[in-house]
């Protein structure tokens, strides 16, 4: 990662003010809340070439395959109630899926609620967390990995991971991937800050999301079910009808979901 050429494609206000880039690091999320016990204002962007306790959800990993792909975390302390910080990680998804599209052509899909992907393979996941102290604004810090120019996966993920080199067999830059993503974080932020929800956000997430109008496998730990995707309300849940024909909302923190012939 060229933090010189970032900053010449980095269109943003306040977002990447402050940038740290690591050549190896254990988890950008990490440093940032590290940084932020420090002091580190809004809109610190971490960044490192490899990351040694990369971290997905649910303690699940994220792994730095090779060099060449983008692993970002951003600080926010937004004035907003804790119960509505996941719902950032949807408000990145969508700024994750627009930005590739701009940067690389390649078009992707969301898959509800924090994942990125091409012909049903991850090409990216989004982790955000969390921070309370007291009534002060929460501390939130989103991830983002990305595969950009990774030429093939271990086994273990093979089956599920995606690259956008091997989407379009030409390797692309990291810098003008991650900035076309930043810009549109920071507009979309704006909106979502208006309300504290999706409500603005919603109709593009929906169309962006390849569960909607899909049969979709439910994975809650009170028991795994099949259902039909239908789109998201303003609070990010995902809206399901079950087979009894019934509506139903389930919400990201505790529930996965899977396509019914593979991973989306
Ligand atoms: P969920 O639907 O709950 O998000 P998930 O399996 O996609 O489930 P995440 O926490 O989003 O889980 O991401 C972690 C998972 O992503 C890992 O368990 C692994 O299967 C997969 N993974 C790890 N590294 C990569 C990578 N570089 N590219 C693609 N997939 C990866």
């Amino acid at each position: 990662m060229n933090t010189g050429i970032l900053q010449k494609e980095l269109h943003t206000k306040w977002i990447g003010r402050q940038t740290l880039a690591f050549h190896e690091i254990d988890s950008t999320n990490d440093e940032a809340f590290r940084r932020a016990g420090n002091g580190a204002e809004e809109g610190l962007l971490v960044m490192a070439d490899f990351q040694t306790k990369g971290k997905g959800r649910k303690g699940r990993s994220w792994d730095s395959v090779s060099g060449g792909n983008i692993a970002m975390s951003i600080l926010l302390r937004p004035d907003i109630s804790p119960s509505a910080a996941p719902r950032l990680t949807l408000v990145m998804a969508l700024a994750c899926a627009e930005g590739i599209k701009e940067a690389s052509g390649i078009l992707t899909g969301i898959k509800w609620p924090n994942d990125i992907v091409v012909k049903g393979k991850k090409i990216c996941g989004i982790l955000t967390e969390m921070k309370v102290c007291g009534a002060d604004p929460p501390e939130i810090v989103i991830g983002v990995g990305i595969n950009v120019n990774t030429e093939g996966f271990p086994e273990e993920i093979r089956d599920r991971a995606a690259s956008l080199f091997l989407e379009s067999g030409k390797k692309q830059s990291c810098e003008r991937v991650m900035a076309s993503i930043l810009e549109r974080f920071e507009k979309y932020y704006a909106v979502f800050l208006k309300t504290g929800t999706l409500a603005e956000l919603k109709d593009n997430y929906d169309q962006a999301c390849v569960n909607n109008g899909r049969r979709v496998c439910v994975m809650d730990p009170k028991g795994q079910y099949e259902a039909e995707a239908v789109g998201i309300n303003e609070k990010g849940e995902l809206l399901i009808i079950r087979d009894d024909g019934s509506m139903d909302s389930v919400y990201a923190g505790e529930v996965s979901v899977r396509g019914i012939y593979g991973y989306a």
